[in-house]
């Protein structure tokens, strides 16, 4: 954030995260200000006549009427280069650890961080040469930003063509350094360090939006099989407390087919912000083995920070994640949870005196979660090479007692297109993972069709809808053996009853503490369930010609198919005996 401090006003009131001040005519909306002597960060959020409304990133108590407020003719920005990765920041991106380093344990005011090491020197490798003709977006470089990203050095959105009249020699760097010149089309000239700034509420440009078309593996044979996602697409994930949802998302963080990972944490507890930042940087990717920080970003906020670092927590994270998406990275960015975000929105409202909503929440609710799940996407990025990038957005919400019919998650439900219903009863029956399979959904199955049907196997599809089709007519019959008793069922319902269960126990059950189960390839996925289906389809066949349902699911095929998910994936051809077995029944 620039200190370059244009007008100077005074303030005239404090409430709570909202400061009101005047005598600052040229403040525009959005305009980052210093407030009070200390000069702690604000954002202009709505100027009425002489009176400028202000909200704080940091404590306001003790600031009071009459201090100064100063402007700094600058949008609220984040930095962007080399040393994001493995970093850890707060709302607004100031490091942790270098506030921690500057303030001690509680962040003291007004403390300036930057985001970004200064000092640190990286590896620069041009690959472009002076004479080159760029446009915006083309890669002129790379940095080895750790072992498992190279950051790839765009020529920044500030442009549109030009002539690159010097490019620095392969060499080490500061993120200030000048690497390249470029003379633009009015004869301009740029100068490209390895970072530059990008304002937090503006959608990075991009050529052009794709259709999402391409899965997005997570190795969670509930979400691939059932409810996919796409690369670049959007999702709900509502997760009541013990339900799971930190699990589900470590295992998105580790296994989901991404390159960079930005985790949001958003205002949760503050022990549950603690247990994030301790248990993350334990993470490991599993390709590679190393520290799954290697390709991470977290941004955190717990709730005893202020609110409106909590609103823009979510922007924060949404731009670095799309700058990687830029490099032609496929990013997923997880964010946990936007309720406190939507919470944050709601309290500086109600200071804003506006009209509240539904249970209070502003009218802008519903356009302010849309413009932010509409930042994911499938993008032609910007660049001659026409590179595709892919920035997919998980956005946890925390419905008070589960109630999904609340605000947030009906404002967040009409924008994404997958719902991952994470339950509190199956958690309670040690169902994991808790997402229950008869209120989820994904609006991506038609988009993803040929991608599964290729990728995943023959008639991929088909065996999901089938496999689907079992458990919904199980929740049905339950009924019905709930009021007169699993007896009173034809011998073909006791067989397909039986099956769900093994749709349920030996398919959907996937214990992320298992290293063999943790992860399922789609390749495996596929095997698994089609086994199941054939045996249904074959028992089906044996019951109509008289066969009894126990005599079709033998003790010893119970096992075999029990077994199946801890098969190692170098292992898979042992389904082949699996499939001769299923082959005789009749
Ligand atoms: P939440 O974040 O919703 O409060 P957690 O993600 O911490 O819940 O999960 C609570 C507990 O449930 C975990 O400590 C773990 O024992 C169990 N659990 C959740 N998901 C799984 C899973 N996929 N495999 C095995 N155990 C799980």
């Amino acid at each position: 954030m620039s200190q370059e401090q244009i007008t100077t006003g005074k303030i005239i009131k404090v409430a709570g995260p909202l400061v009101v001040a005047n005598g600052l005519d040229e403040a525009q909306m959005y305009e980052v200000v210093r407030v009070g002597i200390e000069k702690i960060v604000g954002e202009v959020i709505r100027i009425k006549g002489n009176d400028v409304y202000i909200q704080v990133y940091e404590e306001t108590s003790g600031i009071g009427p009459g201090e100064p407020v100063y402007l700094t003719g600058n949008p609220l920005t984040v930095e962007l280069g080399p040393g994001l990765i493995a970093n850890i920041y707060d709302g607004i991106q100031r490091s942790l650890k270098d506030l921690a380093e500057k303030s001690g344990q509680f962040i003291a005011r007004g403390i300036e961080s930057s985001a970004l090491e200064i000092e640190k020197k990286w590896n620069f490798i041009p690959l472009k040469k002076e004479g080159d003709e760029v446009e915006v977006g083309d890669i002129l470089g790379e940095v080895k930003e750790t072992e498992l990203l190279n950051h790839k050095v765009m020529a920044p959105p500030f442009f549109k063509k030009g002539k690159i009249i010097s490019i620095a020699k392969k060499g080490d760097y500061t993120i200030k350094e000048i690497i390249a010149e470029i003379r633009d089309e009015n004869n301009k000239k740029l100068e490209v360090c390895l970072s530059h700034k990008w304002p937090i509420r503006n959608a990075r440009p991009i050529s052009k939006k794709l259709t999402p078309d391409l899965g997005l593996i997570t190795g969670q044979r509930v979400i691939d099989m059932f409810f996919p996602i796409a690369k670049g697409g959007a999702g709900c994930v509502p997760g009541p407390f013990g339900s799971g949802k930190t699990v589900v998302q470590h295992q998105l963080a580790k296994w989901s087919d991404a390159d960079v990972i930005i985790f949001v944490g958003c205002g949760e507890r503050g022990n549950e912000m603690t247990d994030l930042l301790m248990e993350f940087p334990e993470l490991k990717d599993p390709k590679t083995g190393r520290p799954l920080m290697e390709r991470t970003v977290l941004v955190a906020n717990t709730s005893n920070m202020p609110v409106a670092a909590r609103e823009a927590s979510v922007y924060t994270g949404i731009t670095i994640a799309e700058y990687f998406r830029d490099m032609g990275y496929s990013v997923v960015l997880l964010a946990d949870s936007t309720s406190r975000w939507a919470e944050a929105l709601r309290e500086i409202s109600g200071r804003l005196e506006e009209m509240p909503g539904d249970e209070g929440y502003p009218a802008y609710l519903g356009s302010r979660t849309a413009a932010f799940y509409e930042r994911a996407g499938y993008a032609q990025c910007l660049g001659q090479d026409k590179r595709e990038g892919f920035l997919t957005v998980v956005g946890a919400v925390s419905p008070p007692g589960g109630d999904l019919s609340e605000p947030v998650t009906q404002n967040t439900l009409r924008v994404t297109k997958v719902f991952w219903a994470l339950d509190a009863s199956l958690a309670y029956k040690r169902h994991f993972p808790a997402i229950n399979w008869l209120n989820s959904y994904s609006l991506y199955e038609d988009n993803l069709k040929d991608f599964f049907d290729k990728q995943g196997g023959v008639n991929f599809t088909d065996l999901r809808k089938r496999a689907m089709a079992i458990l919904q007519k199980e929740a049905e019959l339950q009924e019905i053996v709930r009021l007169v008793g699993i007896e009173a069922l034809s011998q073909k319902d006791q067989f397909l009853l039986e099956i769900a269960r093994i749709i349920r126990e030996d398919f959907l059950h996937q214990n992320a503490f298992i290293d063999v189960d943790s992860f399922t390839s789609l390749k495996k996925q596929y095997l698994m369930i089609k086994i199941i289906v054939d045996i249904f389809t074959k028992g089906e066949e044996a019951i109509l010609q008289g066969k009894l349902a126990k005599d079709i699911l033998t003790a010893s095929l119970k096992e075999k198919v029990s077994k199946m998910k801890f098969v190692k994936e170098e292992d898979l051809e042992q389904f082949v005996l699996l499939n001769k077995e299923i082959e005789q029944i009749s």
